[in-house]
């Protein structure tokens, strides 16, 4: 067969460059040993998950711990996925992660020269490799129908075989060069298939950098390279895309682990170095006391648009997923709890070989420890953050009067106490803990544990007697005095030596002063909040609570 001129007939396109071109356009980069050259590369579909920002962030560190570069290739073979926006969006929500590309697509970086990065506008490389391996006689026409192929995996699916194009089912490999032709002046159209040289007789070992020694079965499938509108699969184009950008290390997802067979053989046969690979375990969560993936359909917190709307701090979620990533992540952060997380030393080989388990509770403790660690400034900069994108407009009219945020922010945070309280946990649960500080948000969920009588009586007896100039020793006296008044115990010694004497304690009167004030039984130092709240506003709470 003229295989050179059958690779003519299937690509007669004239823009392909000699592939040495190909070579000298994108040269090995000029980096110190040892640098990684590591990208994410994923669909532009607008949905960004955990298991992204997850690899990304292995990507990243190890990029940046190196000296090397991390860069963001638009896998965008499949037009029908395709989302507008989708690529800003991958941008956007990585950099609230403190993830940043040095390269790529949409990216602005004197570096860029590998590109372009998107890989529906490499068709002529892709092209230009695939005709060459047609003329070397690597690769060949493919006139089956989808119906056809069908039928094939049926037929092994029955016959408990390997399902597949391979072997005797590998018709398209056989025809003749006048059936080629008689189907291509008939206008077939057809895919171009690698004509594998592998057997499943061999075997390959194969030393993942995270997942240790694989032994893997060489692959026999004539796989497609190119599709039938010529554009590549995700195979054809990760060789020669991982290979012209250089790349030296993919971080992919495990799922990928059963492709990388074709992938050696790929490379192979295109003459191609092998970048190194790291094949990352899938996100678990603990459901119903079984583990099982994290799934778009049924878990929220899979989408990293979820973190951002419900307002987690960045760095937590960034520190939580380190803690997944390396083992001794957290071991380090107890040692060094002030550094930030870029100084600890990633390295790939500590990354699970299996099932990371994602805990939300686990995200959540570590989210109020970040937080608890802010100024009353900073606290206030970061809810405005949310408020200004995903609050109400009430929440935009809270926010606009930064005093009077910071004020209450200092006291839920306990700044300037023994120790941080640690009550936020993130933005939206921050901004609605903070509703009852003011009137048009503040909604009383007044549960008393006395009488109306009772209620009324400390309310009424409270605020005749109460001062706003008062001090917290003052105020506290107050409370005792009004506990006395009210048949209350003003000593808790005395309501414990003998509660039968007393309707109640000195607490049980602040816990109901607590409920009239911020219209919870639970909350930071009442003083300072009837403080921060001012006269006007206790006063008027109280006697709402006295009418109720
Ligand atoms: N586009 C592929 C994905 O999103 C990329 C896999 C890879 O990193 O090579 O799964």
């Amino acid at each position: 067969m003229d295989t050179k001129k059958l690779a003519s007939a299937l690509i007669p396109d004239t823009d392909l460059l000699p592939l040495e071109e190909y070579e000298r356009m994108y040269p090995p980069r000029d980096l110190k040993k040892g640098a990684e050259v590591t990208r994410l590369a994923p669909s532009p579909t607008g949905f960004i998950h955990l298991g992204n920002l997850y690899s990304a962030l292995a990507d990243e560190r190890i990029a940046h711990t190196t000296g090397g570069i991390f860069y963001l290739r638009i896998e965008d073979t499949d037009e029908k996925r395709r989302v507008e926006g989708a690529v800003e969006s991958v941008i956007r929500s990585l950099k609230y992660f403190n993830v940043n590309f040095d390269e790529g697509a949409e990216i602005d970086s004197p570096l860029n020269s590998y590109g372009p990065y998107y890989q529906r506008r490499r068709a002529a490389i892709y092209r230009a490799f695939a005709k060459d391996l047609i003329e070397r006689g690597l690769a060949y026409p493919c006139f089956c129908t989808e119906d056809e192929l069908n039928k094939v995996r049926e037929e092994q699916t029955a016959n408990k075989l390997i399902t597949g194009y391979y072997g005797e089912y590998a018709v398209c490999r056989n025809l003749t060069e006048e059936q080629i032709y008689a189907n291509l002046a008939a206008g077939k159209p057809f895919v171009i298939r690698l004509k594998s040289q592998g057997s499943t007789q061999n075997k390959l070992t194969f030393r993942d950098r995270i997942k240790g020694e694989i032994t893997v079965t060489e692959n026999d499938q004539d796989v497609v390279i190119l599709k039938s509108d010529g554009i590549p699969t995700y195979h054809f184009a990760h060789a020669i895309d991982d290979h012209f950008m250089r790349t030296t290390l993919v971080i992919r997802g495990e799922e990928w682990l059963s492709s990388l067979p074709v992938h050696i053989e790929l490379f192979k046969v295109l003459g191609f170095p092998m970048p190194a690979y790291g094949h990352t375990c899938s996100l678990m969560k603990v459901d119903g006391g079984t583990k099982r993936k994290l799934s778009k359909r049924k878990d929220p917190e899979l989408s990293l648009d979820y973190y951002r709307r419900a307002g987690y701090y960045p760095v937590a979620v960034v520190k939580y997923l380190m803690t997944i990533l390396n083992s001794n992540f957290e071991e380090w952060e107890r040692k060094n709890p002030e550094a930030d997380y870029t100084q600890f030393k990633f390295t790939i080989e500590k990354m699970g070989k299996s099932g990371a388990l994602f805990d939300l509770d686990k995200l959540n403790d570590i989210s109020k420890t970040e937080l608890s660690k802010l100024s009353a400034a900073q606290m206030y900069d970061f809810l405005n953050g949310w408020v200004q994108e995903f609050g109400t407009d009430s929440d935009r009219a809270h926010f606009a009067d930064r005093a009077y945020i910071e004020s209450i922010l200092a006291l839920i945070m306990g700044i300037g106490g023994k120790k941080r309280r640690k009550d936020i946990e993130r933005a939206e649960q921050g901004v609605r803990l903070i509703a009852y500080f003011f009137d048009d948000a503040f909604a009383p969920d007044r549960s008393w544990r006395f009488d109306a009588d009772t209620v009324n009586a400390v309310i009424s007896s409270f605020a005749a007697l109460y001062d706003p100039a008062d001090d917290n020793q003052a105020w506290f006296a107050k409370v005792k005095e009004v506990a006395a008044q009210n048949g209350f115990a003003a000593e808790m010694s005395d309501y414990k030596a003998d509660p039968s004497k007393f309707k109640g304690s000195v607490a049980d009167v602040a816990e109901i002063l607590r409920i009239a004030i911020t219209g919870m039984p639970n909350s930071p130092d009442l003083c300072t909040i009837m403080g921060i709240l001012g006269r006007d506003r206790c006063l008027a709470r109280m006697n709402a609570a006295m009418l109720n």
